[in-house]
Parts: C-alpha cells; structure tokens; sequence
C-alpha cells in the first residue's frame, strides 16, 4: 500500500483519497477516450460534463439559490482581493473592510489601489490579531456597494461562527480557508469566493458564488477577463479555464456528498476540533491557544508552546511520527493543526496522542 502520511498543511492541503484514487483511474483513458481529462477541449463535450457536475456539486451541497451563479476564475483569492472592487466599486467607496487577520488586510490594501475603501473594524495588536468584533464594534456605512470579511482567518486561527449583518449592504466573504465546512445559508450572501485549494480541490481555480444582480450591477470599465459579467455570460469558459483543477474539485465534492454532505462534514470537523482543543486546555498551561475562546477556529487550530526550542522540537517530533505541515506561520511561529474537510479524524487523535507523549517527556 501507497504510504500516506497525516497531512496538517495550511494550503494546498490533504485531499480525500479516494478522490485522488479516482484520478489516478482515470488518468491516462478519461471514460474510453483515450486520453486524459487535461487532454481535451474545454470545450468539447467530455470536459463540459465535468464543468457542469462540478458546478452542480457545489450548488446542491450548499443549497446555493436560483439568485446566484457559481464561476471558475483564476488567480487565487488574491486576484479576487482585486477583482471584487474592480467590478463593485463605486466613484465614492471601495467597500467596508472588516480587517480580522492578514488576509482580510491584504484584501483591504487591494481595495486601497483600486479605489477608496473604508475599515469597518481592525483588532490588529502588534503584529496579531486574537479576537472577532461583535456586531456592535462595526463601522458600516449605509451606502458602501459592500462589506467585505474573512470567514475564517486561517494564520490567526479565529473563525467567525456568527455571520455579520450588513443590512443592506451585500455582505462578500473571502472563505477560502472554510469554505463548505458547513451547511451555510448562501442567501445572506452578496458574493463568496475562495481558492480552491484548502477545502474543495487543488490549487488553480478560484470559486465564486455570486448574486446575479451583482453581476449585472458591475461596472463595465474593465478588462473583459476580470468582468464578472463575461465570466458569468460564458459559464466560466471565455478562455481556456484551469480544466484539472476543476475536475479535481468534481472528484473531492462526489466524495463529500457521498460521505453524506455538509451536514456529515460539519460533524466530522466540529468533531476534530474538540479533541484538539481539549487536548490544548487539558494541558494544565503547557500548549496554550492564543486567540479568545469563542473564536477559536475549527479550520486553523494555532498553539504555542512553552518555548521556541520545545515547538521546533515538536515538529520533529511529529514529523517522526508521520504528521507533517504543523509549523506555524513564518509571520506569527508558533504550531498550527489545518484540520480541512479532508484531514480524517484519525489524523487529530494521533496529534492529541503526541501531545500528550511530547509534554509527558518534556513537560
Ligand atoms: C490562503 C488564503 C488566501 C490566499 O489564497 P490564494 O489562492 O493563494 O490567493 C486568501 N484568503 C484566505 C482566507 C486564505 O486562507
């Protein structure tokens, strides 16, 4: 048997096996063609079927209403950090920018260069940012074209569990780092948009859940491959689209569904979050989670350790024992468990286990 190792990786991250396996079937003679999926046209009709049952796989499993279209673009969440104010903007505003962690900084700063965005709330201290806003911390104007925010802020490790109201204001998330971990209410929704490539597939495609009359409300005074407009007219497909990656998000979201959908997902997450976090507070201090309660992340579940030396001994330590991608982010150190769809239960108890080992020989 093939060795597969525990995959904790922030992005791209562990995708389903059998998913994997049904694109290793299905590599070199895609359904008796005598070729693979990558060698067809996007536009004939082998690749279009898969176009459209990955899109298909996205609305039923989200429940996505008949007033939003799904797209394929490219460029990752950063290109949409660009895009959504290309199209949305207005001469006076840029969106209201809730700034949770660095990408929904990253996002406001894209903002700031296409036109003049607004901070709704920064809890920036220092280099970190621990904690949500409530509702009631939030500067929304009444005439922003959005209000922009960061599901879960997958460095900080806060996820936001409640969404904000923006009355309104259609509200846009950047979900890329939770997207579909969840059954979610898509109607409350101005946009959704998120990589592909740490819940729902590979890296290279970038999906976008959007309100149809947002598409029809975007301006028109830019590039036609940026237009939300054009990619929503040609079902994704006005130039040659990143064909694998969508394929592969066909063959990760068939298995969701097969595993019993979003409601299964959200048990199997929820699930590993608690062994991991009670494995954190049952430590009596030793590993200790620094963001507030209530905002912990079931996605990005970030701890320290007593020690620089102890957390770097710990990655060896749990790369030993086959578990691989838990260092924390470059900007903020520290130990970081991505736990995504695909990451198995299995994987977070035997992370609880090390913990448990790790601290006993060195507590
Ligand atoms: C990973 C990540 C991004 C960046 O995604 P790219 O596809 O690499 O541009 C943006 N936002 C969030 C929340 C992320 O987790």
């Amino acid at each position: 048997m093939t060795k597969r190792v525990y995959n904790f990786n922030a992005g791209p991250s562990t995708m389903p096996l059998a998913a994997l396996e049904r694109a290793q079937a299905e590599l070199l003679d895609f359904q008796g063609t005598g070729m693979s999926i990558m060698e067809h046209s996007h536009r004939a009709k082998h690749y279009e079927a898969v176009h459209d049952e990955a899109i298909k796989l996205i609305i039923e499993l989200l429940a996505i209403p008949d007033t939003h279209q799904v797209l394929f673009m490219t460029g990752g969440a950063s290109a949409q950090f660009a895009i959504l104010p290309m199209n949305l903007r207005t001469d006076e505003s840029a969106g209201d920018y809730i700034i949770t962690g660095t990408w929904a900084e990253k996002a406001y700063q894209e903002a700031k260069i296409v036109g003049k965005p607004s901070v709704a709330w920064d809890g920036k201290k220092g280099e970190i940012w621990d904690s949500l806003p409530k509702q009631s911390d939030l500067k929304l104007s009444a005439n922003a074209p959005y209000v922009h925010f960061t599901t879960n802020n997958t460095i900080m490790g806060t996820q936001f569990f409640d969404f904000p109201d923006s009355g309104n204001v259609p509200l846009v998330a950047d979900m890329s780092s939770d997207i579909m971990w969840r059954p979610i209410d898509v109607s409350k929704f101005g946009m959704i948009y998120a990589g592909a490539q740490k819940n729902i597939g590979p890296a290279g495609v970038t999906v976008v859940i959007i309100r149809k009359d947002l598409i029809e409300k975007g301006r028109k005074d830019l590039a036609k491959a940026f237009r939300y407009s054009e990619v929503a007219k040609n079902n994704s497909l006005q130039n040659t689209i990143p064909t694998f990656p969508v394929y592969m998000i066909r063959n990760v979201l068939a298995v969701v569904k097969e595993e019993g959908g979003l409601a299964a997902t959200e048990k199997k997450n929820r699930k590993k979050g608690e062994i991991l976090y009670s494995a954190v507070d049952g430590s009596g201090g030793f590993y200790r989670c620094p963001v507030e309660k209530s905002a912990r992340s079931v996605m990005n579940a970030v701890f320290r350790l007593p020690s620089e030396e102890l957390e770097e001994k710990f990655v060896k330590a749990a790369s030993a024992a086959g578990m691989v991608g838990l260092k924390g982010h470059r900007s903020v150190g520290g130990i970081r468990a991505s736990m995504y769809n695909a990451l198995s239960i299995e994987a977070v108890e035997k992370l609880a286990e090390l913990m448990a080992k790790f601290q006993k020989e060195n507590g």
